[in-house]
């Protein structure tokens, strides 16, 4: 069936990603998303057509209006924060947030107040403001779908609606990224460099660092706490080294699903797109001939602190997650600037989420009040 798009963070790792399925699929593109990196979206734009183009960075917005003024039949640009809520609104089959940070909250909010589906991979819009988001999703009727590997794992673990009722625990897997195994004495010289390679995902910046310092998984955590339902001590996190189990959901009688497939996210990018539907698509298949083996482990929330703040935050409920994701965006890029050490980052989030109580319900303007406190805190204790 074809489907009209809302893209996005059309230039980044799901972006790019996303692409490759809406190419395979033949879906219709109505409008791409993108910060800066116009040069990348104007030839996205040749590729695929859209009817708007959104431009957040007010100088990449210029550059962007002079290179749609050579193409023949341009799409029409909007500009800035407001441009890309603005396009989140078009009625559209699904919104696709691919973009990172509490930077997508906005365009989720605004996508689900019109009545869009959303596939969501930007995890920051639930653990900012999980509340908000499903209650606009509740009270608006419509979908919203995981492309995060994990929650979609766990969604796709969840279509039979008799055994979904019995759900008891969530087995969120963790590949344990770079640094698994090593302890603090061995992270604390770790360079911007090394927590950049990945073993097993080729993502953006952000969260290869989320991914290194655990804080993905804390991230993660949250986000199913907001998708399923559970409450946090019911969702256990597994390390899986390989990334090849992408997470595990276990019913009332002890029995375990698990989703498997190679790590390649455009398995569950084009699942959030086609769901209740499967069809052939761009990833490879599993071979079973190579794969020699799965291991589990348990995850070292002395060592890596982030995880171990989400735990917190999330059981202190309020805006304690929100202020955990704020001075982790703040620290990370610190830390990508080589202005904090990597074991500052889980120092900062922790501190943040121990400095106050953080409250029960919320609106809109006090994320934003709160990611402005969790930043600013942040560059007062490094
Ligand atoms: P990325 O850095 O590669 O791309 C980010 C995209 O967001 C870019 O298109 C960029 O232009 C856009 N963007 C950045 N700042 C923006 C702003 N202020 N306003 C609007 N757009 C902005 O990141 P990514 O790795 O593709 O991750 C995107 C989201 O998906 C994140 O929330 C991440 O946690 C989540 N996610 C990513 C992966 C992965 O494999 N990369 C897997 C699961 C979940
Ligand atoms: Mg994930």
């Amino acid at each position: 069936m074809s489907k009209t798009i809302t893209l996005l963070g059309s230039t980044g790792s799901i972006g790019t990603q996303s692409l490759d399925v809406i190419r395979a699929q033949g879906y219709r593109v109505h409008g791409l998303a993108a910060n800066s990196r116009v040069e990348m979206l104007a030839q996205q734009v040749q590729e695929f057509q859209p009817d708007w183009v959104a431009v957040v960075d007010e100088a990449a917005a210029d550059k962007m209006e002079s290179l749609l003024a050579g193409m023949p039949s341009p799409p029409r640009l909007l500009r800035g924060p407001e441009g890309l809520i603005e396009l989140a609104r078009h009625p559209v089959d699904a919104v696709l947030n691919a973009v990172v940070g509490i930077a997508g909250l906005g365009a989720t909010l605004a996508a689900i107040e019109s009545h869009n589906d959303v596939a969501l991979a930007n995890k920051e819009s639930l653990v900012t403001g999980g509340h908000l988001v499903t209650e606009a999703v509740r009270r608006n009727g419509v979908h919203l779908l995981p492309v995060d590997s994990e929650h979609s794992a766990i969604f796709q673990c969840l279509q039979d609606a008799h055994s979904a009722k019995t759900l008891t625990k969530i087995l969120l897997t963790a590949s344990g990224g770079p640094f698994f195994g090593m302890k603090r004495e061995q992270l604390a010289g770790k360079t911007r460099a090394d927590a950049l390679k990945h073993p097993n995902w080729n993502m953006g910046a952000k969260i290869t660092i989320d991914s290194a310092s655990l804080m993905n998984k804390g991230l993660e955590l949250i986000e199913a706490v907001w998708l399923f339902g559970l409450p946090p001590e019911k969702i256990q996190i597994v390390v899986q080294r390989q990334s090849i189990i992408h997470s595990m959901v276990q019913f009332s009688d002890n029995s375990v699903l698990a989703q498997l497939g190679v790590p390649d996210m455009r398995i569950p990018i084009q699942y959030a797109l086609t769901w209740p539907e499967r069809v052939p698509g761009p990833a490879p298949e599993l071979d079973f001939t190579t794969l020699k083996q799965l291991t589990f482990d348990v995850a070292d929330e002395e060592t890596f602190r982030c995880l171990a703040a989400c735990k917190k935050a999330i059981a202190k409920g309020g805006l304690a997650p929100c202020a955990a994701n704020g001075a982790n965006e703040e620290a990370v890029r610190l830390f990508l600037e080589d202005k904090i050490g990597f074991l500052d980052i889980g120092r900062l989030v922790e501190a943040v989420v121990d400095s106050e109580s953080f409250g029960g319900t919320y609106t809109l303007p006090d994320v934003y009040e709160c990611d402005r406190m969790a930043r600013s805190f942040v560059l007062a204790h490094i």
